[in-house]
């Protein structure tokens, strides 16, 4: 069977006839936009010849060994047979397992880092920003995982001197923008001349913060304050006052440096209240049909519960920006520095009241796209000329109506189907694809998922091994299935690993599953094809024998060692010989030690914190782990890898391939049975059952005068425009920012359009278009109007941790902290009402953005504590990449309920109090969530009637630590609180464990560092002084 690879064909893959010479298929742009021209640096793919295939994928060149006899258990037949029946598959390496539309001439395969360009990126945020500072940070590393070939980190324009920053003095005054509030009804922060810091607030009131266990040893190492705000990197003489250097709180040192002249205390309540503001919108937008019919127009919070009615415009579920009115040019969008970005989740869950997704079917034909730029039919193109002709809305070039779809317009010029036609009416629709939108211009086979069990001595003496073998028995029947389809067209395969692979035949025709075992792991092959993977409803008595048998195969096992990249390339190997698409899901319990490619070693090394090699604990190995992300991305391999660590076990590196093919990391640390069982159950039957399309490639087109040029998320890059995804689920949003190229018009405003080609779970090939119009503005107030601090802040927080692979961390939050002083003090100057110097005023949109920043630079990876795991910083990394905007939001600003004054008479969660320890009492009781973590607080003198309620003991000392769910209780109480919780966790990606804290309690530390308003546990200023500091800074800035 010949397996040539991707043939690239038209109209996918070519440019149209006659119109220009695009090599790249899936829409190249139009001639007008410069593509490969980042604005900034210079490319290093950007010379690339636009379209190129991809090398082989990896495949052994010879013969490989035969495998060799299974050791294991009678009961397992061993078949000698089968290597020689079904040789390895072919040596794949035809020239090019390419992915789509690119001619086959590419000489190169770029770096594997490219899949998020991480210098480009922040480079060209940076290089919008003109306050000086930290341009020269001279911090590449030759272990940098971009491309040697990548641009120097951060090199910035010569910026001009901090002082002066280039705020046009323009009076864009606007009414409608109104002074923060509260802020205003408090004393003027930071009252001229008092630095801020100075304010005792920062110990105050936060007793067990400062005091006792919770404290760090003195100052860590590596933030000495120096005399420049930024640690130095700042020329001295731009900052004012003696106090300047002192970053509020801090990042060490903090608060306690900075003795000012005490102040009066500042009420907390003065400060904007992220509470306040998610219960104003609710109250505002709440329950409300939002209809997306308006250009520009600013959706309710994620925190908020609408229903969306589709009117021409993507829903916010799939679309949300960080403002929707643009800066008509660059100089305006350099001004302000608010990025300009979109996160796109392109199969987010739509609610059961919502209308799902049209499929059109254009027949033989395909969609209709513009000749020139590739853009599909939508409700943005301008039908011209009695309807025998459409303006493309992207590019502008006039194209023909094909005969077929020919119809009249109306007395307003629109066509009469329109609404009949999804594709001319809605923002988000789906196309069947055509052949030519295949690899091999064949129809893709359904996907495969194959589970992959470490039946190493960890795995099976912590009873994991029996209790995914038990669950899989069910949960195999809830594989998810088309709409309307009987059962799942998803085929299954079995392989368990120590430091040999074993494979299983489980054809329904065996009377007993079969192991074939390979022992020569390295050039790993898949022994069987025939029986490897199966239908499981056809096959479900020998599968069940199956996973009945292996753990008492296994149930001896001394061995320890285990190999990890044969494992994957094995799963790649399996899916190439089946020629589809799909994923693995490999469970995995520690550091592969053993003899095999991809072997690692311990390199976890927290002296590394706070120096300038911080970010090579951030960065994968590359070699083996590099290529095998692109023999994933090419076969559509996608890789969810659940790991039982006991210790350091790599996560950067071993991560890596997850996040590079749509995959997810789920992370048990001293994995027990009893305490993390269900919770490692309910996040593999989320994974298993969740709807999600294989084999995508995605891009991103834009109206003229801007482009997309950085991109985040569990995506693979090969080249600056087509976003890879081996596959994408309802929870992973990738993360796009635009730069201008030209001027935009008010009149025609910014339109984008998200275009996802894809694998249906039955194996179809689909295009799924979201469309969304934004307004364009010369007015600097109008993007501070329709700003979205949600969005703004997902945007940041991906863009940070991108940033740490090649930065230290600590220049990623002085970028951070000076970008918020940036965008707050160009809108006081250009949008604000005059007002005291003393006063603090912030956009209304924009009034919480503060306090999610600040949080951003207290998580783990920014952080820069030794206190904290290595393996779990790199895993908080990778994971937040491919988060939405509901995700990063209560990441950032965690739920804290109080549960002892709830109403149980009603249907509704209690509204949150703010995220602060000052909020809590003794007497009560609290629920913390942030989407990844569930924490019950009990105060130490609650209520014992409370607490036999909810527990059934008589009180707090009785409470055993380990409890990991509420006991089921008939009272009212109890029945609240369970309901509350389930409601929480339905609503979340990921299940999440509960951890019941009491007050005072060692594990009291791991609930407060989620009180995201205080003083950082391992550093990183409250809300308060943060606050203060970047209106001192706004200050500086604007003098
Ligand atoms: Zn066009």
């Amino acid at each position: 069977m010949s397996q040539q690879g991707y043939v690239a064909t038209p109209p996918y893959s070519q440019a149209q006839p006659g119109m220009g010479s695009y090599p790249t298929g899936f829409g190249a742009p139009p001639p007008q936009s410069h593509y490969g021209h980042y604005g900034a640096p210079p490319q290093p793919f950007g010379s690339q010849p636009a379209g190129m295939l991809k090398p082989a994928a990896s495949s052994p060149s010879g013969m490989p060994p035969p495998p060799v006899s299974s050791q294991y258990g009678s009961s397992v037949q061993q078949n000698g047979a089968h290597p020689q029946s079904f040789p390895p598959p072919p040596a794949v390496s035809a020239p090019g397992m390419s992915p789509y539309g690119q001619p086959p001439q590419r000489p190169t395969y770029p770096s594997m880092a490219q899949a998020t360009p991480p210098t480009q990126q922040m480079t060209s945020q940076m290089s919008a920003m003109s306050i000086g500072g930290y341009g020269q940070s001279p911090m590449q590393s030759p272990q940098s995982p971009t491309s040697s070939a990548a641009p120097p980190p951060f090199q910035m324009p010569s910026p001009p001197a901090m002082g002066h920053p280039p705020l046009s003095p323009a009076g864009l005054q606007s009414p409608a923008m109104s002074a923060c509030p509260p802020m205003a009804a408090g004393p003027p922060m930071g009252a001229t001349g008092v630095p801020p810091m100075g304010m005792p607030n920062s110990q105050a009131g936060l007793p067990p913060m400062g005091g006792g266990g919770f404290q760090q040893p003195a100052g860590p190492q590596g933030f000495p304050q120096q005399p420049g705000p930024y640690g130095g990197q700042m020329p001295g003489s731009q900052m004012a006052g003696p106090q300047a250097g002192a970053f509020p709180g801090g990042f060490p040192g903090g608060a306690a440096h900075m003795a000012g002249p005490p102040q009066k205390k500042l009420d907390p309540d003065s400060i904007p209240s992220t509470t306040q503001v998610i219960e104003d919108d609710q109250a505002k937008r709440g329950g409300q049909l939002y209809t997306t019919n308006l250009r520009g127009q600013v959706p309710p919070l994620v925190t908020t519960n609408f229903t969306v009615q589709d009117q021409g415009n993507a829903s916010p579920r799939f679309m949300r920006c960080t403002t929707y009115s643009f800066p008509c040019t660059a100089d305006l969008a350099k001004q302000c520095q608010v990025p300009l970005a979109t996160i796109i989740k392109p199969f987010a869950k739509v609610p059961k009241n919502e209308t799902p997704l049209y499929l059109v079917n254009h027949g033989e034909a395909g969609p209709i796209r513009c000749n020139r730029c590739k853009a599909y039919m939508c409700p943005f193109m301008l039908f011209i000329d009695g309807g025998r002709r459409y303006q493309c809305a992207f590019c502008n070039c006039v194209n023909e109506v094909p005969v077929q779809y020919f119809q009249h317009l109306d007395h307003m010029g629109r066509r009469v189907d329109l609404y009949e036609r999804p594709e001319l009416s809605l923002g988000s629709y789906e196309f069947t694809a055509t052949l030519d939108y295949c690899k091999n211009n064949k129809p893709p086979n359904p996907p495969a998922y194959i589970f992959m069990i470490d039946v190493s001595y960890n795995n099976i003496k912590s009873g994991l091994v029996k209790l995914i073998c038990e669950e899989l028995k069910t949960l195999l029947d809830r594989l998810p299935k088309e709409e309307g389809a009987e059962s799942s067209a998803i085929k299954v395969g079995f392989v368990t690993y120590n430091k040999i692979l074993h494979f299983y035949n489980v054809k329904s025709a065996l009377a007993q599953p079969q192991m074939m075992v390979v022992s020569d792991v390295a050039e790993m092959f898949v022994p069987l094809l025939d029986g490897f993977l199966v239908n499981f409803q056809e096959s479900r008595a020998v599968i069940n024998n199956l996973l009945d048998q292996i753990p008492d195969m296994f149930a001896d096992t001394n061995e320890s060692e285990t190999v990890f990249a044969p494992v994957v390339q094995a799963g790649v190997e399996a899916l190439k010989a089946a020629e589809c698409s799909g994923k693995l899901f490999i469970f995995h319990s520690s550091i592969p030690t053993a003899e095999a490619p991809g072997k690692l070693k311990n390199r976890d090394d927290r002296k590394l914190v706070n120096t300038e090699k911080e970010k090579t604990l951030f960065q994968p190995l590359r070699g083996v782990y590099e290529q095998l992300t692109k023999d994933c991305v090419a076969q559509g391999c996608c890789v969810d890898l659940f790991v039982f660590p006991n210790q350091y076990m790599d996560i950067a590196t071993m991560g890596n391939i997850p996040t590079h093919t749509g995959g997810s990391v789920y992370k048990y640390s001293n994995f027990q049975i009893q305490v993390d069982g269900e919770h490692f159950l309910n996040d593999l039957r989320r994974d298993v059952e969740k709807s999600l399309g294989f084999d995508a490639i995605m891009r991103v087109r834009t109206s003229t005068g801007f482009r997309a040029t950085d991109i985040f998320g569990a995506i693979y890059m090969n080249n600056t425009t087509d976003i890879e995804m081996a596959a994408v689920d309802c929870d992973k949003a990738v993360t796009v920012e635009f730069k201008h190229d030209d001027t935009l018009s008010e009149e025609s405003g910014a339109l984008l359009q998200c275009a996802l080609l894809y694998t249906s779970i039955s194996g179809q090939r689909r295009l799924r278009i979201h469309n969304l119009g934004l307004n364009c503005s010369s007015q600097l107030s109008e993007l501070y109007k329709s700003c979205e601090t949600d969005a703004l802040i997902n945007f940041f927080a991906k863009s940070a941790y991108n940033a740490v692979l090649n930065q230290p961390v600590k220049t990623v939050r002085e970028i951070l902290v000076k970008q918020t002083a940036h965008m707050l003090a160009c809108y006081r100057k250009n949008c604000a009402s005059p007002s005291a110097a003393s006063q603090l005023i912030l956009p209304d949109a924009m009034k919480v953005f503060p306090v999610y920043m600040n949080s951003l630079m207290k998580t783990s990876v920014l952080v820069g504590s030794t206190e904290l795991s290595t393996d779990d910083r790199a895993f908080h990394r990778l994971s937040v990449m491919s988060l939405g905007v509901e995700e990063t939001q209560i990441l950032l600003y965690p739920r804290l309920i109080p549960v002892h004054s709830m109403d149980v008479a009603s249907e509704v969660v209690p509204a949150a109090v703010r995220c602060s320890e000052e909020r809590l009492s003794e007497t009560g009781v609290f629920l913390l969530e942030n989407g990844q973590s569930l924490f019950l607080w009990l105060g130490q003198a609650c209520p014992p009637d409370l607490i036999q309620s909810l527990f059934n003991v008589p009180s707090l000392a009785h409470l055993s630590p380990d409890m990991a769910s509420l006991p089921e209780l008939e009272n009212a109480h109890s029945t609240k609180l369970r309901s509350i919780i389930s409601a929480i966790t339905q609503q979340r990606p990921n299940s999440m464990k509960m951890v019941i804290v009491k007050q005072k309690d060692r594990s009291e530390m791991l609930f407060r560092q989620h009180l995201v308003e205080d003083k950082g546990l391992h550093g990183g200023a409250s809300y308060m002084d943060f606050l203060c500091y970047v209106h001192r800074e706004i200050r500086q800035l604007l003098t």
